[in-house]
């Protein structure tokens, strides 16, 4: 098999452009020429990200490929849902040590698993060899002027974050063999490494944000660092109170309590969204969390200064070393 025989057999569909099950999907034209053509609405703008995972680096050399697939595009998802935009395209660059086929059956399987789920199209890429890395850009849509960005948190507003946090760090932590804990049942630690390999891009809460949020950023350097970004942007302060942070009864259990709340805080991986509301909107984004349309909690607010602080059940300011994952 040469590359674009893998090409073809691995990443097209049978009909062609469309790597995706759902029917309109604005590309043009998909894999096989020297660009991709798409067609967004005019009355949209498009939003890019990528994302680089490199093996050994972002995940084990050996890991079961997937796995590997699906991580890769969830966390290009959760850049858009960040954005508060609807997935639509992505390209894959993918570098191979050799030409396995077992392995691109289970990663272009896995790829197709999530593109399908959240119903983006994969349009093109490249293939080459070298160390196994994979690269996916993604594009989305949003409505003109209605992204969610980083700059637009303002004094008074309050700070939300879906889900909980820590748990990704906990899986990592198995994977790797870290764990020595009689209370940890197999079913907690298979939840754990799940959030660790599957993280779930908030798209539907991100959708749901536009009308609500001044600012959201997705967590993927632990949540004082990525917050502190909004913070940085924004022009403001945040401030936490520690016992209002969400954590999973699996990562109580999965570390001691000295160190929940340093993992809540300064662990990444998770991709929750971390956004901020005027105090004028609290009320309706309440609502809909009460009648369980929404999963999130408020843990502070925005207030005038620089960074983020944090405060325990006693009113005192905490310090919490690691300032998130940084490569260089
Ligand atoms: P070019 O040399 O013009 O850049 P390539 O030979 O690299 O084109 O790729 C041929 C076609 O296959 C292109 O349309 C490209 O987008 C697509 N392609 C290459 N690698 C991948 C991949 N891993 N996944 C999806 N499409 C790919
Ligand atoms: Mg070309």
């Amino acid at each position: 098999m040469n590359e674009f025989a893998l090409i073809k057999r691995y990443f097209e569909r049978p009909d062609g452009a469309a790597y995706t099950t759902s029917g309109d999907s604005g590309v043009v034209l998909g894999i096989g020429d020297d660009c991709a053509i798409i067609s967004p609405d005019s009355d949209e703008e498009t939003v890019i990200t990528t994302d680089t995972l490199v093996a050994g680096v972002h995940f084990p050399e050996r890991a079961d490929p997937q796995l590997i697939a699906q991580r890769a595009l969830r966390i290009n998802l959760s850049d858009i849902a960040a954005m508060g935009a609807q997935p639509r395209w992505f390209l894959l660059a993918l570098t191979l040590p050799e030409l396995d086929e077992a392995w691109l059956e289970a990663f272009s399987l896995g790829l197709r698993e999530v593109a399908d789920h959240y119903h983006c199209v994969l349009m093109g890429g490249d293939t080459t060899r070298g160390p196994l890395t994979i690269t996916i850009t993604m594009l989305g849509t949003v409505p003109r002027g209605k992204a969610l960005v980083r700059r637009g948190a303002q004094v008074g507003d309050a700070v939300y974050i879906t889900g909980c946090l820590g748990d990704a760090a906990a899986g990592l932590r198995i994977l790797q063999g870290g764990f020595v804990n009689d209370e940890l049942t197999a079913a907690d630690a298979e939840y754990l490494l799940s959030r660790y390999w599957q993280p779930a891009p908030r798209i539907s809460e991100g959708l749901m944000l536009r009308d609500f949020a001044s600012a959201a950023i997705d967590i993927s350097d632990g949540l004082l660092a990525d917050l502190g970004h909004i913070s940085a942007a924004s022009g403001v302060a945040a401030e936490l109170a520690t016992n209002l942070i969400p954590v999973s009864d699996e990562l109580t259990k999965a570390v001691d309590e000295q160190e929940l709340m340093a993992t809540a805080l300064t662990a990444g991986d998770d991709y929750e969204l971390c956004f901020t509301v005027p105090l004028n909107k609290v009320a309706s984004l309440e609502s809909q969390i009460d009648a369980g349309i929404l999963i999130a909690k408020r843990l502070g607010d925005i207030v005038s200064g620089s960074g983020v602080m944090c405060r325990n059940s006693k009113g005192q300011i905490c310090e919490f070393a690691d300032a998130g994952y940084q490569h260089f």
